[in-house]
């Protein structure tokens, strides 16, 4: 008998008819004689809709309370769905992370799990039930204090639970086929993926990609969980992702390119003339990284000799901005800065392939496929697998297209179907 843990996205479960339809799945994959653990996340916008509820209420709602509020999601639809696969005669019961035994760390909304000890879930395993789990929440090992795992972050509870259970593939439903070349809601010619490494699959998911949690991927290619990422919305064969050391990995044959990935979500801070001194670029940083902003990339001018001055330009999330703009004008009062400019109209498209490392010119043909489509370059960065560049938000999505284009990423006729969901 196999295990299969099985997780469905927000827009898998959006409503009662989506949830009779994974009920469905959920009993068939039971009847084909295997045990099942689903986790589940909240019903289509739920979650959006619940912060933006706390916005409205409070503009700065402490982290806490508003993982309290936001766990409320996976708790509906874990219900809903054990709900309906009774009504089929199968037995299931539904358990929080705190159930589940999902142990994380103090970080409240973005809490990282540090244990994960499901003797609940194995228990109702053993009595033929099917276990339903709600994704995207844990509890603190100490103080029993509900915590969330971050945006997306019911896929880490679904691989955690793998992981913990022994299952060596857990399956992805969500609203597309599988991983493709770029988000199919920007590129409809995007080809679907049939197999790639979690190496790659963590540059698309940490620049943008949000088909898997970033700490999903991470938490795989650990623990040596192959992903299978498919539509619940039809029967194809999806996209796996497969851990380091395994077989299929060493005879693949890296693709130069494996896709492009976009974030709209950043902004840039342009520090205007900071003295060209040793120890600026470290007092900035240190004053940003204690607000608790994350940096992404950097660049910094060649200083204008005159005045021994220099401008540093960054990227971070735009929901960082606030923090940000609070410590830099704290740090005006310490150093002499000329200015302190705000951009969140950006945003940030990589281009990504293990096969980039041994093939020259990639950098050239990125720039020149920008250049034809008429998109101006604010930054550039790179690693041995990633070019990334900034460009003005309103270019980013032509951006995509002209890029995926360039590399002979599109498909012949069009296969990326969005089945459901709203992007948001
Ligand atoms: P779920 O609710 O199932 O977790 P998400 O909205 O988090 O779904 O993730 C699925 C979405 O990810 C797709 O609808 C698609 O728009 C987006 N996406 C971004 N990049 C990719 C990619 N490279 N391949 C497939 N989907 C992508
Ligand atoms: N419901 C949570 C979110 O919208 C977690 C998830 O969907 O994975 O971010
Ligand atoms: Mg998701």
């Amino acid at each position: 008998m196999a295990l299969i843990v099985c997780k469905f996205g927000g827009s898998s479960v959006s409503d009662a008819a989506s949830i009779q339809r994974v009920a469905d799945r959920i009993v068939a994959t039971k009847a084909g004689g295997n045990d099942v653990v689903a986790v589940v996340s909240a019903m289509g916008d739920t979650t959006d809709e619940l912060v933006d509820l706390a916005q409205e209420i409070s503009p700065d709602p402490p982290s806490r309370e508003m993982d309290i509020l936001l766990t409320a999601g996976e708790r509906i639809s874990m219900a809903l769905l054990a709900i309906a696969i009774d009504a089929r005669g199968v037995n299931a019961q539904a358990f929080t992370g705190q159930q589940a035994g999902v142990i994380t760390d103090t970080s409240h909304g973005n809490a990282r799990i540090i244990d994960v000890s499901p003797s609940r879930i194995q228990r109702t395993l053993g009595a033929g039930n099917v276990a339903i789990v709600a994704g995207f929440q844990g509890v603190t090992a100490h103080t029993n204090d509900v915590t969330t795992l971050g945006r997306g972050g019911s896929d880490t509870t679904a691989v955690a639970l793998a992981a913990a259970l022994g299952a060596s593939v857990c399956e992805i439903y969500t609203d597309v086929d599988g991983v493709f070349t770029a988000d199919p809601r920007i590129v409809p010619t995007a080809r679907r993926i049939d197999r790639m490494t979690s190496e790659e699959m963590l540059e698309l998911a940490a620049n943008g990609a949000k088909i898997l949690h970033l700490r999903a991927v991470e938490y795989a290619r650990r623990y040596g969980v192959t992903l299978h990422v498919r539509s619940s919305f039809s029967d194809r064969t999806g996209t796996l992702v497969v851990p380091p050391d395994s077989t299929e990995e060493d005879t693949m044959e890296a693709p130069i390119i494996s896709g492009v990935a976009h974030d709209p979500s950043q902004a840039k801070v342009t520090v205007v003339g900071i003295p060209d001194v040793p120890g600026m670029a470290a007092r900035l940083f240190e004053v940003v990284a204690g607000a608790g902003v994350n940096v992404d990339m950097i660049v910094q001018n060649v200083s204008a000799s005159a005045t021994g001055l220099t401008d540093i330009s960054f990227t971070l999330p735009a929901s960082d901005v606030a923090a940000a703009h609070t410590a830099l004008d704290q740090l005006r009062s310490e150093i002499a800065i000329t200015d302190v400019r705000y951009n969140d109209q950006i945003g940030k498209l990589s281009l990504i392939g293990a096969g980039m490392r041994s093939h020259p010119g990639v950098s050239a043909k990125l720039f020149g496929a920008l250049r034809d489509a008429g998109v101006n370059i604010e930054m550039i960065s790179t690693s041995e697998i990633r070019i990334s560049v900034v460009t003005a938000a309103a270019d980013l999505d032509v951006a995509v297209r002209a890029v995926h284009t360039a590399f002979d990423l599109d498909a012949a006729e069009v296969e990326a179907v969005v089945y459901g969901g709203t992007g948001r």
